[in-house]
């Protein structure tokens, strides 16, 4: 069923998508409901690096806008993360998936601190490895984490789970006539400021050939569909 040129792949989940039809935290059923679609691409023989934002829970910018001072602020993000790896955990464990967190901020009660070579021995006992709290330093975002995190693992594809079903060359949100692309490069992406990740995210990617493979992880079988190959997806690309 997956997508044969993928071996390993990174999966990065925004926070948002953890809220379900909620307005703000996590919608247990609805993570569980991920936490199915995980297990059934693991299933397949694949590895699975995830990749869970914190917006659903705190953003830094946010913080700053309100006057909190911005490196602080985006610790909490940071810590937003935490919780929402824990959560995905809980789920997978709970439907006999075997997992291990590691955090960029170290938290030995918690979970594990990043160390690569424990991943990797993490993946190749079949367990998911859920990289938590971004790159671990304020003034990025988890989009870089999972830019950083695919590039040293040596990840096939970095899959961008969200709410959108693609790229589009405009926000089709405000425009009915936007059109999404199949495929597009990195430095298309850059130039036109298209809404993909933040820039040194994509540019990491760039540098590192590493894909970009957006899709919507709303819609029920989608991540199942996007590891075949079908599905509506855009593909950033060199
Ligand atoms: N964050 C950070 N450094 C990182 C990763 C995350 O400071 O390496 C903070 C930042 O404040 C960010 C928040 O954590 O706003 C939540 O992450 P993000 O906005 O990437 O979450 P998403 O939009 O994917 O839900």
């Amino acid at each position: 069923m997956s997508n044969p040129s993928y071996k390993r792949v990174l999966l990065k989940l925004s926070g948002e998508v953890l809220m379900g039809e909620q307005q703000f935290g996590i919608d247990s059923e609805f993570v569980a409901e991920l936490a199915k679609e995980v297990k059934a691409a693991k299933e397949t023989g694949l590895e699975i690096c995830l990749v869970i934002g914190g917006g659903n829970i705190f953003r830094g910018m946010a913080g700053a806008a309100k006057g909190m001072d911005r490196a602080q602020a985006d610790y909490m993000g940071m810590l937003a993360t935490v919780m929402n790896a824990l959560a995905m955990q809980n789920a997978l464990e709970q439907l006999g998936v075997e997992t291990r967190v590691q955090s960029a901020v170290q938290m030995d009660q918690v979970c594990e601190p990043v160390i690569r070579r424990r991943a990797e021995r993490h993946l190749e006992k079949g367990r998911v490895v859920i990289f938590a709290a971004g790159v671990g330093a304020p003034y990025f975002t988890t989009d870089s984490g999972a830019a950083l995190r695919a590039a040293e693992m040596g990840c096939d594809a970095l899959l961008k789970g969200t709410s959108v079903d693609g790229v589009y060359d405009s926000d089709p949100k405000t425009n009915p006539e936007a059109k999404r692309y199949q495929t597009v490069d990195y430095d298309t992406v850059l130039a036109d400021n298209l809404k993909v990740m933040d820039a040194s995210a994509v540019a990491l990617c760039r540098d590192n050939s590493i894909p970009i493979v957006v899709f919507s992880i709303r819609e029920k079988g989608n991540l199942a569909q996007v590891l075949a190959g079908e599905g509506t997806q855009t593909i950033v690309q060199k």
